[in-house]
Parts: C-alpha cells; sequence; structure tokens
C-alpha cells in the first residue's frame, strides 16, 4: 500500500536500504556512469532497476545492466 507522492517512498518498502540511500542521492545530482565507461573501482547502481554492478579493477569497463540492460548507473 502506498499513499506517499513519491514514487521513491513507495519503492522504499522494498529495496535495500542501500539502493534506497543511493536513489536518493542521485536526486540531488551526484554523477551518473554510463555502460563502456572506465569509472574505477567500485560498485554501480542501475539508475532503472538498482540492480548492483560491482567493478574491481581500473581498467573494467560498466557492463549494460544484467537485469535490464539499462546503460546509465550511479556510484554506490
Ligand atoms: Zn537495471
Amino acid at each position: 500500500m502506498c499513499y506517499n507522492n513519491s514514487i521513491l517512498d513507495c519503492l522504499s518498502d522494498n529495496l535495500p536500504f542501500k539502493v534506497v540511500q543511493n536513489l536518493r542521492s542521485g536526486e540531488k545530482g551526484v554523477s551518473m556512469y554510463k555502460t563502456g565507461e572506465k569509472p574505477g573501482k567500485g560498485r554501480y547502481y542501475c539508475t532503472n532497476c538498482g540492480q548492483e554492478v560491482i567493478l574491481d579493477d581500473d581498467t573494467d569497463t560498466l557492463p549494460p545492466c544484467p537485469k535490464c540492460q539499462n546503460t546509465t548507473y550511479r556510484k554506490g
């Protein structure tokens, strides 16, 4: 059930806290990363479905989202 205006508030019932937190930080204009970029080691989250992608090397490129094929990410 959802009586809030914000979609994020709705989703927060179903998503892990970390993902929700990341989506919220994205609302403030945090940098975005795209498939094919080499943003360096770290955890990245699909902007569409929240799928986590981990790059363990600075030379790794971001793949399309393994879940929804989205090509934009936010840093975790
Ligand atoms: Zn996705």
